[in-house]
Order: structure tokens, then sequence, then C-alpha cells
């Protein structure tokens, strides 16, 4: 057989497709059992890049052995001390729908290419604009990530407020936004000609929330400067701090002011499935568009995110393009040709991930996991108040957790103790957590993705902190 006839063989397919699901299952069960040690396997990037060359040029034929090494040098995400970045640890069921997706490839821009897919994608809208509280004009799409989500929500917003899409940039115009908010608005906001003018960046309060009180004079002085501003934009939750924005009156502001509001819901607006922790998010229902990512609390694979708007017909304005190749009518509102209201064209077959959850544990299944990760948060900070040797930035609204060892040694400064710190558990690898600065501290900080994280692990890594203070520095 040639090369290429091998490469498309079922035979071939069934027998490395069985020993993966092996290897993957033997994988998970050796972090059930305990037997993986380290979360992550820290190499510094030169290294790791010179292992890779020579492995390259070893050229050897193994798909197998590849995948084992894959699996041994990365971040293990499904490891209770996996407590790092905003990135699910993904149920395996929906993993394995990875597989399903990729071996089937349906692309979806226009509906005969994505036959399952787009109707899926319109129910899991649907559905997800319900738990958000919009009514039925309510309508939406997947896409690649929150940062893509956001960008195209802005898109939408000024192509509502201008004929920028036909005319280019004529006049100065600006979105408003928390300092806090996640660098990817700042980004899209640059990315869509805006400038730094273009940014307005209101100041947050003690919680690192928007401060509603500046609201209108920083939208009066824009004004003044002839800035028009269409859009502003409520973090549900920030993500350095994981702080909620008062997106109730945020809402009334841009009512008032008839500007488009937009809720970067992509990690914390799950919430709107927990009855518990719902009221964060109150107000949500007045904005135009929110932006919610599947892959970071709701146990999907990476990537997969929804972007919902109030009134669906808006999903149909922001690219406003003739390709005659794929749609009759430009112009016209084909739900099923999602290429027409997506950034993408060729997309991945992200529906199909969500709904194996929902076939699989129903939909209380998003609801348990969010309830479960920032109760967790609620205890980490229990225990941290009761160690004198440690402080938490604030009281978690989420489940991401900012702490710190408060106390300096041999002549480190108390920054400087906590950044060490942080670097020893990067080189060793029991845990996995990051940092982050906050108006000039430097602290510790945990995003708990993982509901196989319990108590007992967060109380191994305040022990562990300390003994590296006591002995490593
Ligand atoms: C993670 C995150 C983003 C970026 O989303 P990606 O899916 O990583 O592109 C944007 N905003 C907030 C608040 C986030 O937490």
């Amino acid at each position: 057989m040639s090369k290429l006839k091998e490469l498309y063989s079922s035979k071939s397919f069934r027998e490395s497709g069985h020993a993966l699901i092996d290897l993957l299952g033997d994988y998970l069960e050796a972090i059930e059992k305990k037997s993986i040690s380290k979360v992550i396997p820290f190499q510094e990037p030169d290294e790791a890049f010179n292992f890779w060359q020579n492995d390259f040029e070893k050229k050897e034929i193994d798909p197998i052995s590849f995948f084992k090494t894959t699996i041994e040098r990365s971040n293990h995400l499904h490891h209770p001390k996996y407590m790092g970045h905003q990135v699910s640890a993904p149920s395996p069921i929906a993993a394995l729908s990875g597989v399903l997706t990729s071996v089937l490839n349906n692309g979806g821009a226009v509906y005969e290419m994505g036959l399952v897919n787009n109707p899926l994608e319109k129910v899991i809208s649907k559905y997800l604009a319900t738990k958000i509280g919009f009514d039925e004009n309510a309508d939406g799409f997947l896409t690649s990530g929150g940062t893509l989500a956001n960008l195209t929500a802005l898109l939408t917003a000024r192509a509502k407020y201008s004929d920028v899409w036909e005319n280019g940039t004529t006049k100065k115009m600006a979105v408003m936004v928390s300092e806090e908010a996640h660098y990817c608005i700042d980004r899209a906001a640059r990315i869509m000609g805006l400038g730094t003018e273009g940014i307005i960046k209101v100041p947050i309060n003690d919680s690192f929330q928007l401060k509603i009180d500046e609201l209108q004079n920083h939208f009066d002085k824009a004004k003044l400067a002839d800035i028009h501003v269409f859009a502003i934009i409520g973090s549900a939750c920030s993500t350095a701090t994981g702080s909620y924005d008062n997106l109730k009156a945020i809402g009334d502001f841009a009512e008032k002011n008839k500007i488009w509001f937009h809720v970067d819901g992509a990690h914390g607006g799950a919430v709107v499935f927990s009855g518990k922790y719902k009221y964060l998010v109150e107000g949500i229902e007045k904005s135009d568009s929110v932006a919610i990512d599947w892959h970071k609390m709701l146990l999907t694979p990476a990537i997969t995110t929804s972007l919902i708007y109030r009134n669906g017909e808006n999903t149909y304005s922001t690219f406003q393009q003739k390709a005659q190749y794929l749609w009759d009518n430009s112009q016209s509102m084909e739900w099923y040709n999602a290429g027409k209201r997506t950034f993408e064209c060729t997309k991945l077959m992200m529906s199909v991930k969500v709904y194996t959850i929902i076939k699989s544990y129903g939909t209380s299944i998003f609801e348990e996991n969010v309830n479960y990760l920032y109760d967790l948060a609620r205890e980490f900070e229990t225990l941290i108040s009761e160690n004198s040797n440690f402080e938490i930035a604030l009281s978690p609204q989420s489940n991401i957790v900012c702490f710190r060892l408060k106390i300096a040694k041999n002549g480190l400064s108390i920054n400087e103790v906590n950044s060490k710190i942080r670097r020893l558990l990067l080189e060793e690898g029991e845990f996995y957590i990051v940092q982050t600065r906050i108006k000039d501290k430097l602290y510790l900080r945990v995003s708990l993705m993982n509901p196989t994280t319990e108590l007992i692990h967060l109380k191994q890594l305040l022990n562990k902190i300390e003994f590296m203070f006591d002995q490593k520095l």
C-alpha cells in the first residue's frame, strides 16, 4: 500500500486510535492514583526547543511514542494541584468528541458544510441566551475564543453607530472599559484603529470594579474632545483579581447615553448557570452582547466561545461583505450560514463538544462545576485568613484568589519573597500557580479550574510555600 493510502486506511486509524485511548486512559488513571507527582515538568524554553529540534532530526516514525512524549512533557491540567491559568481541565467525554469533530472536520461557514454543527450552534446559543436572561429575540454563535468574541462584539457595536465598513474611519471613536479589563479589549480597540485615545480606561474602586461615578465625567470629557464613545465593556469577571463590575449600573449608563453595552464574561459569565452565584452578573440582561468561554468554567476543551446578542438581528450587521461564491444574497439573515456572522471562515465544530457534555451529564453539570469551584475559593479564603503568615488581596468574588506571604527575609522585600517562591514552585513542579501585580504588590494567584482540586490540596499548597520560605530563601 502506498504511504498516502495507508495514511487514510481505517485499519491504521483503528490501531493507533485504540493505542491513543489506552494511553490517555492510563494518563488520567495515573493522575487519579496520584502516581504523577509533578503538575508541570518545567524546562527553560531554549532547552525545550533543543529537545524537540533533536527529536525532529531523528526522523523516527513512531506516532505513539510521540504522543507519550507529548503527554509527559505537558502541563497536566487534570492534576488537582493545577491551579494556574484560566483554562478548563476539559471533561474527558468532551475531549473525546474532539476526535469525532476532527475526523468529520465539517467547517460550517455555510450550512452545507455544517449540517449538524450549525443547527446545534443555534440550539446552544438560544439556550445560553435564556440563561443570560434574554428573550426570544436573542441569538448568537460560537467563535474561536474570548479575544475574538470581544473584537467581534466591538465591531458590531461600531457598525451600529457608524458607516466605517463602507467609508473607513472618518471621526474619532472610543470604547470605555475599566483599568482592570483583559488586555484583549485594548488590543481589539487598537486593531480597530481607535488608537490610544480610543480606549478610555475608567479607574477602579477598592474591590477592583469599574468606578461607576467616574463614568459620566470620562464620557463628557471625550465628547468635548470630539471623540465619539460608541461602547462600554463590563468585565464579568476581570482576569487578575476575578472582580465583577456592576453590570446593572453600567447598563443604566449605556442606556442613558445610547451606547452599546458589551459584557466580557469570558471567564465568569458562566455564573449564569448558577442559582447561587448568578447575582454576581445582575444586570447582564441589559447588555447588547455577552461573550462566555466554554473552555474556561464550562468543562469544554479549548477553544469554544459563545457570543450572544440581545437582539439577534445585530449579529448580521458586523460583516456586511459580499461573498458571492458562498451566499446567494449577502444581505439576508440566514442563521444557518454561520460564516455570515463570524470572523472565521472555516471553524471547528465547537457546538458538538458542548452538546456532548449536555448529552452525557445534562445541563445541571455546569452549575455544579461553577458552584464547586466558587465555593472552594471561599473556603481557601478562610484558610488563608487563619494563617498569620499570609494575606489575601481581596475577598474572592470568583474562583480566582490572590494572596501572598507577608514577611520579608534575608534582605528580600515581600515582593521579592513572593516572586522567588513562585519561581521555586514552578521549577519544582508539584503545584502550578501564577503571580500577578496589583498596585505595586506582587501576589501569588490561583484559579481553581479543576473540580478534582479539594481543600486538602490548598492546605498542602500553603504548607509547601511555608516550607520553601523556611528552607529555600
Ligand atoms: C480569558 C479571558 C479573555 C480571553 O479569552 P480567550 O478565550 O483566552 O481568547 C478575555 N477576557 C477575559 C475576562 C478573560 O478571562
